[in-house]
């Protein structure tokens, strides 16, 4: 009798598909789905991410959580046409990977007539993921490819944004995303980043900077598999990025599924703690923080003289240089370089 009572719907009693621990809930197809977009829009409700009449531009890759994102702005604003929603899709040129994911992307756009944009890495910059791999193997101490895929993709996400006019730039990030970003801020000692974490980020007022906002921001990973796999939203699961296995996030990743599956409910206590401690860290990034300036070379939002892409690219063309080869000076974002001139920069 009490197993009958455990796999029932909290909502209607009848047979539970969902089991979420951290409740914990049982739903019914039904009312998971509705349990679930009540949270995307509660996040955006309570955190004003997105008003009447903006224009918002959704970062696709294809994967599970921007596809999730991409479906649930499209139904929540474009069908009513009170909010303009297009996509833009970076392609860094990794073989076998992105280009099958933003297939999927481009084909959704189609499908439901939103505007999509592509932005590729080898056009902007003369190099895709696949040769800077090749240079870090080169040199070791250049770091992981995702320390330069990460820069490139936030800055091409907010130029293309700013080139379309959108009002809000929003991302697939999701719970579990944040409360990984959240341990590595602190246990990283970044007070800087960790006080532009939340569920509008690039807070600080700057022109070129297209507020970010993460409507999935509240949503854990596991239930966007669920609301995926059970609305049929088509999306690239079946390898990770060949690079990913560099990235320091793993670590983490790995620590706190662990803690999540011994004690449910940690990643939303995480989440509650550093809400509490934000305001803290406003103070300090008050304090600490540069302001947001014009990079010297490509006029995209920098923190110091130079923005991350065109930091990111002297590092390679000065390895390049020593090497005597290396990407090509079709370097977009800025005047086309040599190594003797960013030498001089870097
Ligand atoms: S895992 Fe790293 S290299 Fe691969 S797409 Fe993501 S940021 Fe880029
Ligand atoms: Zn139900
Ligand atoms: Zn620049």
């Amino acid at each position: 009798m009490q197993e009958l009572t455990l796999n029932r719907c909290d909502r209607c009693g009848e047979s539970a598909k969902v089991f979420l621990p951290y409740g914990p809930h049982r739903f019914c197809a039904q009312h998971f789905n509705s349990f679930f977009e009540s949270r995307v829009q509660s996040t955006i409700r309570q955190g004003k991410l997105i008003k009447y009449g903006e224009k918002i531009a959704i970062g696709v890759s294809g994967g599970k959580d921007s596809m999730a994102t991409l479906h649930l702005l499209h139904n929540f604003y474009g069908k009513t046409k009170q909010n303009k929603i297009e996509a833009i899709m970076i392609d860094e040129g990794i073989k076998g990977y992105r280009d099958r994911a933003l297939q999927i992307g481009a084909k959704y756009c189609e499908e439901n007539g939103i505007d999509c944009h592509v932005v590729k890495y080898r056009d902007e910059l003369g190099v895709d993921m696949n040769e800077v791999m090749k240079k870090i193997h080169e040199d070791p101490a250049l770091g992981s490819t995702c320390s330069f895929c990460g820069v490139f993709r936030r800055d091409f996400l907010n130029d293309k944004a700013l080139e379309i006019k959108a009002d809000k730039l929003a991302t697939g990030h999701n719970l579990d995303d944040e409360v990984q970003s959240i341990a590595m801020s602190l246990f990283g000692s970044d007070f800087a980043r960790a006080s532009r974490l939340g569920a509008t980020t690039g807070e600080r007022k700057f022109e070129k900077m297209v507020p970010r906002i993460k409507p999935l921001y509240e949503t854990p990973e596991k239930d966007i598999i669920a609301y995926t796999a059970m609305n049929g939203i088509e999306h690239y699961s079946e390898e990770c990025c060949p690079y990913s296995w560099m990235a320091k996030r793993n670590h983490y990743r790995k620590m706190l599924n662990e803690l999540e599956d011994s004690v449910p409910g940690t990643k939303y206590s995480i989440l509650a703690s550093f809400r509490k401690m934000k305001p803290l860290l406003a103070n300090f990034e008050k304090e600490n923080g540069k302001a947001l300036g014009e990079c010297s070379r490509c006029g995209s939002p920098a923190n110091g003289q130079l923005c991350g892409t065109c930091r990111q690219m002297d590092r390679l063309i000065e390895i390049s240089g020593n090497k005597k080869s290396g990407p090509s000076k079709s370097l977009k974002k800025g005047s086309p370089l040599t190594c003797a001139q960013t030498k001089g920069t870097a």
